[in-house]
């Protein structure tokens, strides 16, 4: 396909090659430099060219590794030692010199990525496990090569030639599992097709994708990707979306409905106005997102980082310290070079390094995938501190389906359908479920909607706005409590149904009621937070009746109607003051300030308009469940952190003294050839481990 751009075929650059750890653990997994469409002009379907540049380095170290692996062969079979230890006696004139030669090939074709390594560690000021690798392979060949040209003592070239290429098989297979975790992320990129099909005067033309423009018309057939966003303008399909949202199931759409680039159409053919290409869809602004995400470093990420630096400190002067006591004991110079060379190597904190990072790129790119948007990694890790958590109603708990079911009128002067079309007047100005119930009628009985202005939103409370002269407002029971307006006495107040009165110059005119319905996943939701020792509690600026119904049908632990925004971060902020660890969910504009408030913000039903939310987190379908199994993913993750860091930790602690040689009476002694090799499984351990995560996230 056009994605490859030939780099297999270019020489690599040793330069290239030092960066490789870098590459890997610092820029894929936290995002810089990745080849993510976040550049101006890069639309997603180029977003490849990173993965050829890792995938590259993967080869030439696979090269580096086989090479070695070749020249290390005769200097096992000539050395003396290996001969003495198998028995057997090959007389090969100048062997020493042999291997000499064979292993300075080695240390300076294979050891190369550790050299450079080091260097560039050392011009960063912080020496990591390049160094120490480095530091160890260049001890042992200065040594050997000293001994061949005079010294006394013993070489160990074979021992050089097999650490070396057992570092290199190590760093190959741990940077195949680094480059299948930031592969995910990548799968989100190739979600989009390359071309489209642009309807321009009757007729079709097959554009590439980066050449769409919005308001273009174009078709999607059955069974192809969308490839923007967009409205429907013609035709009814059930679109897949579930690689962008996680909804298993196809989801219904008919015009004027909304699509999202990236998803599959099922079997109607669609004609589709162009909304979102490139930079503004979607699909790119999920994958910002998650970039941005995997790019801050949450508070486990930081202790992480840091037991990894002293560990660095701590196997340096170990390494040391075993040379000078070995000597001290008045062990021969070789004996003490080895056993600090293996000290060297094996307390890497390689394992540790990688440790949270691999977790971190899984569990973004998995949550991404099922509609969790993670912004804020440290609130999300969080989540398993969680012992409260506070539900908006409105299209949180409820659908925010509004059907309007009654509207009554109190005034001669204004029978329900004049009541209607001035409501609509300012109600046409808010994206609200109740103004969404409201207009639905409207159109349905074709009212011709007047134009308001002096336009005023009052959060929680209701609208006002100038209609033909008369001053209009619609507001809830917040409002009319607030100024102490007398309402009619009226059976609105028996229902469980959302009330909302219309004012007219200031008299009450009469009121509209919307009937919601509660999502039929919510129940469960609430069940699995109660089962996992989470209270729950509903606070909703609609009226008493209707969250009494709801938090009794869910069962839930409580609720506090009539609420305004500002008083939800205020119960938030009393909550905390008792100690609780509180999450709130709710849609991100009107819900704000609670979010903020909130140890972890949840904001739900903002659809595809991802990039404007401020929350912690982001439900892409507004399916309470998805709540549910966020918290429960996050401890998840956490776990999973922890466990990598306890596993990488307890691996240095135990081999470190071991390869010191501290049991070297009891005659366990560690080779630096098997210390490389204890060391690179315990990254490939991480590494997997990181991996199991992936089916922890079980959704629906
Ligand atoms: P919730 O806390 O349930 O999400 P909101 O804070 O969105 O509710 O709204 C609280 C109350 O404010 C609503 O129940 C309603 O009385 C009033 N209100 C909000 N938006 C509108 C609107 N567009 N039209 C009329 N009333 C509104
Ligand atoms: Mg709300």
């Amino acid at each position: 396909m056009e994605h490859h751009h030939g780099h297999h075929g270019k020489a690599v650059n040793p330069k290239d090659v030092a960066e490789l750890k870098d590459q890997l653990t610092e820029k894929t997994l936290h995002g810089h430099d990745h080849a993510m469409p976040s550049g101006g002009d890069q639309p997603p379907a180029h977003g490849e060219h990173g993965h050829d540049h890792h995938a590259m380095m993967i080869d030439d170290f696979r090269k580096r590794f086989w090479i070695s692996l070749l020249l290390s062969l005769p200097v096992i079979v000539i050395s003396p030692m290996v001969q003495d230890i198998l028995g057997y006696r090959l007389d090969i004139p100048y062997n020493m010199y042999i291997a000499f030669v064979l292993s300075s090939i080695i240390f300076f074709y294979g050891g190369w990525p550790f050299l450079t390594g080091l260097k560039d560690e050392l011009k960063k000021g912080s020496p990591g496990m390049m160094t120490l690798i480095a530091i160890a392979i260049s001890v042992a060949y200065l040594y050997s090569t000293a001994i061949v040209f005079g010294l006394e003592g013993m070489d160990f070239f074979w021992e050089l030639a097999t650490l070396i290429v057992i570092m290199l098989l190590g760093h190959w297979i741990e940077m195949k599992s680094v480059l299948g975790a930031s592969r995910a992320l990548e799968l989100l990129v190739s979600l989009m097709p390359a071309e489209a099909h642009v309807i321009q005067d009757g007729e079709t033309v097959n554009i590439r994708i980066d050449a769409l423009q919005k308001n273009d018309l174009i078709l999607v057939k059955p069974g192809e990707k969308v490839p923007a966003d967009g409205l429907i303008e013609e035709g009814e399909s059930y679109i897949n979306e579930s690689m962008l949202t996680g909804e298993s199931k196809p989801v219904q759409k008919i015009k004027d409905s909304k699509v999202i680039g990236g998803s599959i159409n099922g079997n109607g053919s669609l004609k589709i106005r162009v909304q979102g290409t490139g930079e503004d869809s979607y699909l790119n602004k999920v994958i910002n997102l998650v970039q941005e995400a995997q790019k801050t470093k949450s508070d486990t990420q930081h202790l992480a980082d840091k037991a990894a630096r002293w560990l660095t400190y701590v196997a340096l002067i170990a390494g040391f310290a075993t040379f000078g006591v070995w000597l001290l004991l008045g062990a021969e110079l070789s004996f003490a070079l080895e056993r600090m060379v293996t000290v060297m190597v094996i307390s890497c904190p390689h394992a540790l390094g990688l440790a949270v990072p691999l977790v971190v790129a899984i569990s973004t790119a998995i949550s991404a995938k099922n509609g969790l948007l993670i912004r804020n990694r440290t609130a999300f890790e969080n989540s398993r501190k969680i012992t409260t958590i506070i539900f908006d109603k409105t299209g949180t708990l409820t659908q925010g389906s509004h059907q309007l079911a009654r509207i009554i009128s109190f005034l001669p002067a204004y029978p329900e359908k004049e009541l209607l079309r001035l409501a609509a007047g300012v109600e046409q100005n808010s994206e609200h479920y109740i103004s969404q119930g409201i207009l639905k009628r409207v159109k349905a009985d074709n009212i011709i909607i007047p134009t308001a202005e002096n336009f005023n939103y009052l959060p929680g409370k209701g609208l006002e706005g100038t209609v033909e002269g008369k001053s209009v407002k619609v507001v809830g029971p917040n409002y009319i409590s607030e100024f102490g307006i007398q309402v009619p006495k009226s059976d609105a107040e028996e229902g469980v149904d959302t009330v909302v009165y219309i004012l007219i110059d200031n008299a009450v005119a009469g009121f509209i009621s919307l009937k919601d319905q509660i999502r039929p996943e919510s129940a469960e939701a609430i069940a699995i937070l109660k089962n996992n020792g989470i209270k729950n509690l509903l606070l909703t600026g609609d009226n008493d009746r209707v969250a009494k119904s709801v938090s009794d049908a869910l069962k839930m632990d409580g609720f506090l109607a009539n609420v305004l925004p500002h008083q939800k971060q205020e119960k938030i902020k009393e909550l905390q003051a008792k100690g609780e660890f509180v999450a709130m969910t709710g849609d991100g504009v009107n819900d704000a300030p609670a979010l903020a408030q909130a140890d972890v913000g949840i904001a739900v039903g903002s659809g595809t308009d991802v990039a404007a939310e401020t929350a912690d987190i982001i439900l892409v379908n507004s399916n309470p469940k998805d709540i549910a199994s966020l918290i429960l993913f996050g401890k998840a993750t956490y776990r999973k952190m922890i466990q990598n860091i306890i596993w990488a930790t307890a691996y240095n602690v135990i081999s470190l003294p071991l390869a010191a040689g501290v049991l070297y009476n009891q005659g366990i002694m560690v080779s630096p050839a098997i210390g490389a090799a204890l060391m690179s499984m315990s990254t490939v351990i991480v590494a997997l481990n990181a991996q199991l995560l992936r089916k922890q996230l079980n959704h629906n």
